[in-house]
């Protein structure tokens, strides 16, 4: 089951990278283990995946403890700023980095152990109020101050596209390609921390449409494990 779902997602990855003049080798796959069992996690590491992407601290706290495992971790949730030490020098990429406040927090925790911590910078694409993350207009002030803080490093950008109803996902499209105008302005600059690579975009419903506009990271998860209960 997870392997055939596997295949299908990777020959998805492959053709939308071949639309965008790429092959499958420059996406990057995260599956999104959110709610799903150790077995399910160790089963698809086994297939070959590397990449897990997780939104709640504890979750994940418990998962990395269980699983010994050579497994990169991502943070990809809303963030408490007293989570935080659960995650650095433990976590591959913190994807969901929303405010000052928290870059802080992880600079100053990062600068404690001696270490520096890669993080993608959050945008709510949608401007919607349901979501995390910086709008359009913040995103310039908000990467000139980011980019000061000498312990984190800014590998990116990561958004989540607005749900729509099923067959609807091609009015997305508008948004990924904004990400991707705004990913293309700041990845030359290595100016500071920042050190663009990462246009972390697509989730099950769209990620062909992210990739076909730039997306170079996605995130699956029930189009991998299959339907969640709950999220
Ligand atoms: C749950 C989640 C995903 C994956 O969602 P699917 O629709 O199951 O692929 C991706 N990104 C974030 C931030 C999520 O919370």
């Amino acid at each position: 089951m997870i392997k055939d779902r596997l295949a299908e997602v990777n020959e998805n990855i492959e053709k939308a990278a071949k639309i965008s003049g790429r092959t499958r080798e420059d996406i990057t796959l995260v599956a999104v283990s959110k709610t799903v069992e150790n077995d399910q996690i160790i089963e698809l590491n086994d297939l070959g995946i590397k990449d897990f992407g997780e939104n709640r601290v504890q979750d994940l706290e418990v998962k990395m403890h269980q699983i010994d495992r050579d497994i990169n971790w991502h943070y990809i949730g809303p963030l408490q700023t007293n989570k935080v030490k659960f995650l650095t020098g433990k976590v591959k990429l913190i994807q969901s980095l929303d405010r000052q406040r928290l870059a802080n927090t992880i600079n100053n925790l990062s600068k404690r152990e001696g270490i520096i911590t890669d993080v993608l910078v959050d945008i709510n694409i949608g401007e919607e109020e349901s979501k995390i993350g910086y709008m359009k207009d913040e995103v310039e002030k908000a990467l000139e101050k980011l980019s000061k803080l000498e312990n984190i490093r800014i590998k990116g950008l990561m958004s989540m596209a607005p749900y729509v109803e099923e067959g609807k996902e091609e009015d997305n499209r508008k948004y990924f390609i904004e990400m991707k105008e705004i990913f293309d302005k700041y990845k030359n600059i290595k100016s500071g921390n920042m050190d663009f690579e990462i246009l972390s975009m697509g989730m099950t419903a769209d990620y062909h449409i992210a990739i076909e506009e730039g997306s170079n990271m996605v995130r699956v998860g029930s189009g991998i494990f299959g339907k969640r209960i709950y999220n």
